[in-house]
């Protein structure tokens, strides 16, 4: 069974490699470079530990009015206000404590496989740069604290997944390199961290060495249809013909689906990281600044800070007013030299649904379309499993 996928990122890449492990030949089609989307700049945490969706009980209308300030950690562009509100009032119809509850029931399924997943790809010659040295969060405010507690605890009810709490003092043993002033936090210690350019790149080598084509630089336009069925994708490039097609395009999915006569409500959750080359300290393990809710990652050689979710459209403006108060946030709580110099800025697209979980599945209006998208803030934890269901059912 030929089947392309559509979207090189972590998604679309873990749904190829799932589609050739099962004996079907699936091939991969980008607009741009395999690995280039929101997969590649980001924070690379592997968290089943913090999988809960962002929409729930504590987000109603009057924190999403507080959005609009530019400096906190969710802002949503006024200008951009208009076009999202259909978005909005879906995600506002989703911030509730049932529907909260449901939420990391479905992510909690979705991780149950998430670390073992991960050590197998490893295992079978993708090579890719992770570690399982955990994550702390450290807060100065203990209500903040609190709230997050409220959220291990939840997820601890349906995952198994192993966290403990660290007072003060801990906390500094645990990182040397925070500042003083942190009353409490937790060690996720069952989570573990990746360089997501590293995972990208070594899921596209594996697959090329199993012979799967990657098609680069290369925008699917639409399809060539019989009846309900893609026969084909089409492009400037030309068509190529499938038997079966995975929209797993990111932001991109929803134009996709429209073409093939599917509306999805998708929208860009933009967030933004800092990476600091040979910085001259490096952390210990992950760290989450959870006043401010910025994260830091160390890699080999390099470290990255980021985080922010801003609802402005789909594009990839970069805003620098938004890196700043990432940079005072960083400075205040870490003492890393290159907080507020040099580093290579970015931004990136994660891929939001109004409910905030992954869509994983045939779309109604064609027989053989299937989606994999909407993996928000944990598509590096969740391209695995995802691409794993998926391409269970497309080779059913
Ligand atoms: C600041 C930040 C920090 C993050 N940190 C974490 C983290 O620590 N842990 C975690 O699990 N997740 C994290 N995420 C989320 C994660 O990065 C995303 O969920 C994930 O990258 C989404 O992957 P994707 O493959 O769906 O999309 P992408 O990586 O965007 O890939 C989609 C691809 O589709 C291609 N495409 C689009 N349209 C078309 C078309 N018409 N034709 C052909 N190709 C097309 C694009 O070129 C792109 O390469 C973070 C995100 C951000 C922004």
């Amino acid at each position: 069974m030929r089947v392309g996928v559509v979207g090189g990122g972590v998604v679309g890449l873990a749904t190829a490699w799932y589609l050739a492990e099962r004996g079907a030949d699936p091939f991969v089609v980008d607009a741009g470079r395999v690995g280039g989307g929101c997969s590649r700049g980001s924070l690379g945490w592997i968290s089943p530990t913090l999988s809960v969706p962002l929409a729930g009980p504590v987000l109603g209308w009057r924190s999403l009015a507080g959005m609009l300030r530019r400096d906190g950690p969710l802002h949503i562009r006024p200008a951009a206000l208009p076009a999202l509100l259909p978005w909005l009032a879906g995600f506002r119809r989703h911030c509730t404590k049932a529907a909260w509850t449901r939420g990391i029931a479905r992510l909690a399924s979705l991780n149950e496989a998430t670390m073992s997943l991960y050590d197998d790809l490893a295992a079978s010659g993708v090579d890719f740069e992770f570690a399982r040295t955990g994550i702390l969060l450290a807060f100065r405010d203990r209500r903040k604290a609190e709230q997050t507690r409220t959220e291990l605890r939840a997820v601890s009810e349906l995952y198994s997944t192993r966290w403990r709490e660290v007072e003060g003092a801990g906390l500094q043993e645990l990182e040397p390199l925070l500042k003083p002033g942190f009353s409490e936090g937790f060690l996720l210690e069952s989570d573990g961290h990746l360089r997501p350019e590293s995972l990208t790149a070594g899921l596209a080598g594996a697959l090329r060495r199993r012979g799967v084509e990657l098609v680069e630089g290369c925008r699917v336009d639409g399809y060539r249809e019989d009846g309900r069925r893609v026969r084909a994708l089409t492009s400037a490039e030309g068509d190529i013909d499938a038997d079966a097609v995975v929209l797993a395009a990111g932001v991109g999915t929803a134009e996709l689906a429209r073409a093939a006569g599917q509306a999805l409500f998708l929208t860009a959750g933009k967030g933004y990281t800092v990476t600091v080359e040979t910085p001259a300290r490096q952390l210990r393990r992950p760290l989450i600044l959870g006043d401010e809710k910025v994260g830091m990652t160390p890699f080999a050689g390099a470290i990255r800070f980021g985080g922010t979710m801003e609802l402005s459209g789909v594009n990839d403006r970069l805003d620098s007013r938004r890196i700043a108060p990432l940079r005072d946030a960083v400075e205040r709580g870490v003492d890393i030299a290159e907080a507020h110099s040099g580093g290579v800025e970015w931004v990136g697209m994660r891929p939001m649904l109004p409910d905030t979980l992954p869509l994983v599945g045939r779309i109604a209006s064609r027989r053989n379309v299937f989606v994999n998208v909407g993996h928000q803030m944990l598509g590096l934890t969740l391209a695995p499993s995802c691409g794993k269901a998926l391409a269970e059912m497309v080779t059913a």
